[in-house]
């Protein structure tokens, strides 16, 4: 469970205040799909930041699985991180001079896993993202949306109780999103909660629920009120 409390975010540069967020109240449970959708700039990266412990906040509280993670070391952060949350971005992040196999590696290594571990968990990731039979590729060998699957795969070799996906489609056409989306419900119905930004009201709409950030406020919202959300 992912429980933010009054949760505020601020960037302060020199004369500017923008307040990214401002006073989150939102529960996540166990298991979930969350779209997260809204204007960009609203503060939908900022939102999932927070979530990943990527970035810090000034008011409010942030409890995942019951632990408050306000005041923890830098040290014990990243390990929450490694330990529960896995991620996927807009642009893939793949190293383009690595096999399908190595770039799924590369964090399993930081994590101090051993070789035989590591092998498994690559392969049987692969194996769930339908790639298995291309690990010696390259990434530029393959296609949009099976590079965002191999990124799928690098995330949930970390076996993450939270995906955090920021706008995974969006350098996808509508086809490849589509099955990408797929692959996110089946890994969610596996038990893994997800929460994805998106700006595809379509795709939103195939998550069990959806909220908005309009402004840095987050709230919930019906399905039907995603089709105006087109950009
Ligand atoms: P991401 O979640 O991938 O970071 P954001 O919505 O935060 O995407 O936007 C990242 C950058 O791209 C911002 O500078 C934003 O202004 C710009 N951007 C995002 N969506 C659009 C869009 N639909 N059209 C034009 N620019 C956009
Ligand atoms: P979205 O993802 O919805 O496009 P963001 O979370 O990226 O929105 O940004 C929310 C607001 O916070 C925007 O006004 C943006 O300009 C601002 N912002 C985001 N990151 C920073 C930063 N590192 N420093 C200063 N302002 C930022």
């Amino acid at each position: 469970m992912l429980s933010m409390k009054h949760v505020s975010k601020i960037y302060r540069t020199d004369l500017i205040e923008t307040h990214a967020l401002s006073d989150v109240n939102l529960e996540v449970a166990e298991g979930d799909f969350v779209s997260v959708t809204g204007p960009s700039g609203s503060g939908k990266t900022t939102f999932l930041n927070l979530a990943g412990m990527l970035e810090t906040f000034e008011e409010g509280d942030y409890l995942l699985d019951g632990e408050n993670i306000k005041g923890l070391s830098d040290n014990r952060l990243s390990r929450l991180r490694n330990e529960k949350i896995g991620f996927i971005f807009q642009g893939f992040n793949l190293i383009s001079d690595l096999s399908l196999y190595d770039n799924v590696e590369v964090p399993l290594i930081f994590r101090g896993l051993n070789r035989a571990e590591r092998k498994k968990r690559i392969e049987a990731s692969l194996e769930v993202v339908g790639l298995a039979s291309r690990m010696r590729h390259l990434p530029n060998q393959l296609s949009g949306g099976q590079q965002q699957r191999v990124a799928i795969a690098r995330a949930l070799a970390g076996k993450p109780r939270f995906l955090l996906a920021d706008e995974p489609t969006g350098n996808l056409d509508s086809l490849m999103a589509r099955q990408v989306m797929d692959l996110l419900q089946d890994i969610n119905k596996k038990g893994t909660t997800i929460i994805m930004v998106t700006h595809d009201p379509e795709l939103a709409r195939r998550a069990n629920r959806n909220i908005q950030i309009l402004d840095g406020q987050v709230s919930d919202i019906q399905q039907s009120q995603l089709t105006d959300m087109a950009v």
